[in-house]
């Protein structure tokens, strides 16, 4: 089968999404799939004092609301599309536990994908991080920013979008992106996912903003398959509706290509295994 879940996507209960829940429903029908996970941001501890262009604030999220409206609309689509409740969780190695306390508190979120956005204290999708660094520099540091959150936390079910600093290199996005250059990090990251049975996410996104692969790229994808992984989770990131499923079929003969014959869905933190299209 191909692709019928996407496993990443947001709605108006995420600081940077004016979509309503509704929309995004409607639109993964009109794309055939069979499950929608809503994972809105969550970041517990953002830097927004570097970021004058961002209201304090923008990424904490209101559960209760999230969850009410939620509720509501999974009763209304029963029967036409399996929609699950999750959150996107912003991860910082000094953080992990605020964030152990925040997951322990609020059990509901079925699946929650751990995410880094900040580097440096700077959200990567503003310049300033690249500032006197070349992009392998940052590239590099990104890695190894994401392995001492790894260390650091455990309770999530995927790693949302690896290398997502690749997106905002500064000289063509990713045109400086050699994944082999740092495989050494990646390997140790994607050593603690399997070894704590978290998911890799696969995360299209990054094709619609000019980028030539995934994030991760499939090299990386390739390295979790031969290091033991078997939990792959795909993803969109859609922000708005014509985005939802966007590249799956992508996202499909990459995986088949890097040797995974099956995707995974998280029903109340539980894997389900899919086939994809042989
Ligand atoms: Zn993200
Ligand atoms: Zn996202």
């Amino acid at each position: 089968m191909p692709i019928k879940a996407d496993c990443h996507i947001h709605s108006h209960h995420s600081g940077d999404s004016d979509a309503p829940m509704r929309a995004q429903i409607e639109s993964a029908l009109s794309a055939g799939l069979s499950a929608l996970c809503f994972t809105e941001h969550y970041d517990p501890v953002f830097p927004y004092e570097n970021i004058p262009e961002l209201a304090p604030g923008t990424f904490d999220l209101d559960l209760a609301a999230y969850r009410d409206e939620f509720l509501s609309l999974q009763e209304e689509y029963r029967g036409r599309i399996r929609l699950h409740f999750g959150v996107e969780l912003g991860l910082q190695p000094h953080i992990a536990r605020e964030l152990e306390r925040w997951t322990a508190a609020a059990p509901d979120p079925e699946f929650i994908i751990g995410s880094v956005h900040v580097l440096d204290g700077r959200d990567p999708y503003y310049p300033e991080v690249f500032a006197g660094r070349t992009d392998q520099e940052v590239f590099r540091s990104y890695f190894e920013e994401v392995l001492a959150c790894v260390k650091a936390f455990h309770s999530f079910q995927s790693m949302g979008h690896l290398d997502y600093i690749v997106r905002y290199g500064q000289s063509g996005r990713d045109a400086l992106y050699r994944p082999a250059d740092y495989l050494d990090v990646a390997d140790e990251i994607l050593k603690i996912l399997i070894e704590h049975g978290i998911a890799l996410e696969i995360n299209t996104a990054p094709l619609s903003k000019g980028c030539r692969e995934c994030n991760p790229a499939s090299l990386i994808v390739r390295r979790y398959k031969e290091l033991g992984g078997e939990r792959i989770t795909v993803g969109s990131d859609a922000h708005a509706p014509g985005k939802i499923a966007q590249y799956f079929k992508t996202a499909e003969q990459m995986l088949l290509s890097c040797g995974f014959r099956y995707y995974c869905v998280f029903d109340h933190k539980e894997p389900s295994m899919l086939p994809l299209t042989e």
